[in-house]
């Protein structure tokens, strides 16, 4: 039962529980679905020819996404759907398996999207009460939270949690329900439906770059707490034994562990002096089964904020304020980051979209009048401020919040020109001219353009390109052989174009299939776990926990359909080649260099790498869709049947 607030549950809202009938290991074998407006809710066993088909986590949300999300509704309407599940690994103890993914049609760009990330318990907790995936539609009548404690499923009345931040959200949850709860909830941006506000997960995980936050708001959903007790089978106990022990086993020997458990992130992305941050940490955080754990509890050590705790998913992502130059106090930007993560707001899009509109102004586009300031300060406080006024949607903050697409919209061509490093609506965060500097044209910097949703976490996958510089062609085929990448792909990806030794088009289909595979296990995307996994692994580990024999090529082809289905969703809301595109800014007068840095990658050479792009995914080079002989190739025949009745043609 809920108890302290002043809750109402709806009677009619209770889940019919019941033992699962799966026999298969690694699946809790049920998916929840919820209606919010009528308060019903209904458990439905887990296909496991989808289940095959699909593998779970991302694959099946991808799936689900295809079949339930109607084209063309408004991402903020009762229709859209939130589908958030977590793979067969989830809940197992195999190393950093604690993934959740999510979907829904976002509302910054209008592509259904998803997104990814260590959950710290939410995924396992999901799993544990029964669930692999959770189906959300409708719009309650007042402020609710969704409460899962095993087969009790109940909406809970929100009033006294609807206004917070996100981590007073999460305390409040806490103290109500007790721990171990995993909770996703949203704060006062998402609430005020923010189009570049996220979900988050616990204290420190976020989830739904695109406006997930506003999606929750629209349903005044502010959050979901789960519990469960009933444990994840696994099949092939004594061959799971061994794969798992033999993993941790590897982990210990690695020479790089130490350096990992301190340093967390910043041991792969050295951003600041390691004695800085030694100062401000005051403790490590690891999701459930994470025997490295890089998320940080860090202190304010000098300085107004003096003594301030704040969470977050990664130290460097702290550092954002001091990388825009707003700062160049720890304190201060921690403080900044602690905002943008208490509102629920994206602070990659939240921190562009000023620098944007103080652009507007400077060019006389936006007046005083509408900034009530004669500019923007980037000032801690005043961006403090001016966080606050998109968040709650106060005078020219209301526009900011509905992101870059909307300032468009409303100020037309004269503001396309001053458009910063946007790609689908949201920023292309990282590249030669974009917030996160990088000179070499990897997977990552492709991604931005490619990715079905826009600019993501990962776009490029899980490439081995992100953190080196230069490696010999034979480390970079060690690791195409690690990706399962087959030897005439490898062949492809290995024959020198116009001076460049990589191609990075043909690649970034294998290093995102490996991230889909990665997003449908259940496993952490991140180096310092992912880089002890194999697709080999990958496939003996599914086949021991589900006791369906699975080989590494089959685990990609599940990947590929699902890649290709959530590429047709958005096909059906019109993306297609045009909206593929780089940020134009990256061919001025700096560019990009290739991998092996011999080569400037012009506007010619990316898009030829765009043609190779399509050309490996088996796509129309021209269009940028899936051909019907790809959708047949996949078993996916049904997304043409669906195509002919929307006028779509897959050539
Ligand atoms: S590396 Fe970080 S995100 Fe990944 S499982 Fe560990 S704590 Fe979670």
């Amino acid at each position: 039962m809920c108890r302290l607030l002043p809750l109402w549950c709806l009677g009619k809202g209770k889940s019919r529980g019941g033992d699962d009938t799966m026999t298969v290991g690694g699946y809790a074998g049920s998916i929840l679905y919820v209606n919010l407006t009528t308060g019903k809710v209904r458990k439905e066993p887990l296909d496991m020819e989808v289940a095959r088909s699909f593998i779970g986590g991302f694959g099946i949300n991808a799936k689900l996404g295809y079949d339930l999300i109607v084209p063309g509704i408004d991402p903020l309407s009762t229709d859209n759907k939130i589908i958030i599940g977590a793979g067969p690994f989830v809940g197992t103890n195999i190393p950093g398996s604690a993934r959740v993914s999510s979907v829904t049609k976002l509302p910054v760009n209008g592509a259904v999207g998803w997104s990814g990330g260590g959950a710290m318990s939410f995924g396992v907790m999901l799993k544990n009460s029964g669930y692999d995936h959770v189906v959300i539609e409708g719009r309650a009548n007042s402020p609710v939270y969704l409460k899962i404690l095993d087969d009790e499923v109940e909406m809970c009345d929100a009033t006294a949690i609807w206004g917070k931040g996100s981590q007073e959200t999460v305390d409040t949850l806490y103290a109500l329900h007790g721990r171990p709860l995993g909770v996703l909830s949203i704060g006062q941006a998402g609430e005020n439906l923010v189009r570049i506000s996220m979900a988050f997960v616990e204290k420190c995980g976020t989830l739904g770059r695109g406006g997930l936050g506003a999606v929750f708001g629209a349903k005044n959903l502010k959050a979901i707490v789960v519990r469960g007790t009933k444990g994840i089978r696994v099949s092939d106990r004594k061959r799971y034994m061994q794969l798992v022990e033999g993993l941790y086993e590897r982990m210990r020997k690695y020479e790089g562990l130490k350096g990992a458990q301190i340093y967390g992130f910043l041991n792969f992305m050295p951003v600041m002096p390691r004695e800085d941050y030694l100062r401000l940490k005051k403790a490590r955080l690891a999701c459930v089964s994470c025997p490295i754990g890089d998320k940080d509890l860090l202190e304010i050590r000098d300085g107004r904020f003096k003594g301030r705790s704040v969470y977050c998913s990664a130290a460097v992502n702290t550092l954002m304020p001091i990388m825009y130059g707003f700062t160049r106090d720890y304190g201060e930007s921690i403080k900044l980051f602690e905002d943008l993560d208490s509102y629920g707001l994206d602070q990659m899009e939240a921190l562009e979209i000023l620098k944007f509109a103080n652009q507007l102004y400077e060019h006389g586009i936006v007046t005083e009048n509408d900034l009530g300031a004669p500019g923007i300060r980037f000032d801690p406080e005043s961006v403090a401020e001016w966080l606050r006024k998109i968040s709650f949607r106060e005078g020219f903050g209301n526009v900011l919040a509905d992101g870059f697409g909307e300032l468009l919209k409303r100020y037309g061509n004269a503001a396309r020109s001053l458009l910063p490093v946007v790609v689908k609506g949201m920023v292309a965060y990282q590249g030669i001219t974009s917030p996160i500097k990088t000179d070499l044209f990897t997977t990552f910097e492709f991604g931005m353009a490619v990715h079905p949703k826009g600019p993501c976490a990962a776009p490029g996958g899980s490439s081995p390109l992100y953190f080196t510089r230069g490696r010999p062609l034979e480390w970079v085929a060690g690791h195409l052989d690690r990706m399962g990448v087959p030897k005439d792909a490898q062949e492809r990806i290995l024959t020198p174009k116009e001076g460049m030794a990589l191609n990075v088009g043909r690649m970034t289909k294998y290093s995102q299939l490996s991230l889909f595979v990665v997003d449908m296990l259940g496993t952490c995307g991140r180096g310092q776990i992912n880089r002890f996994y194999s697709n080999k692994l990958q496939a003996e580990l599914y086949s021991a926990v589900t006791g369906l024999e699975m080989s590494g090529q089959e685990l990609l082809k599940a990947a590929e359909r699902a890649l290709n289905l959530i590429k047709a969703a958005n096909v059906r809301e019109g993306f297609d080649r045009k909206e593929d595109c780089f940020p134009e800014s990256w061919f001025g007068t700096e560019k990009h260099k290739d991998y092996y840095e011999k080569v400037e990658i012009t506007k010619e050479k990316a898009y030829g790498m765009l043609d190779d792009y399509y050309d490996e995914m088996g796509w129309d080079v021209k269009t940028g869709i899936p051909t019907l002989a790809k959708l047949k190739e996949l078993g996916l025949e049904y997304v043409a049947e669906d195509g002919k009745r929307l006028g779509i043609v897959y050539p």
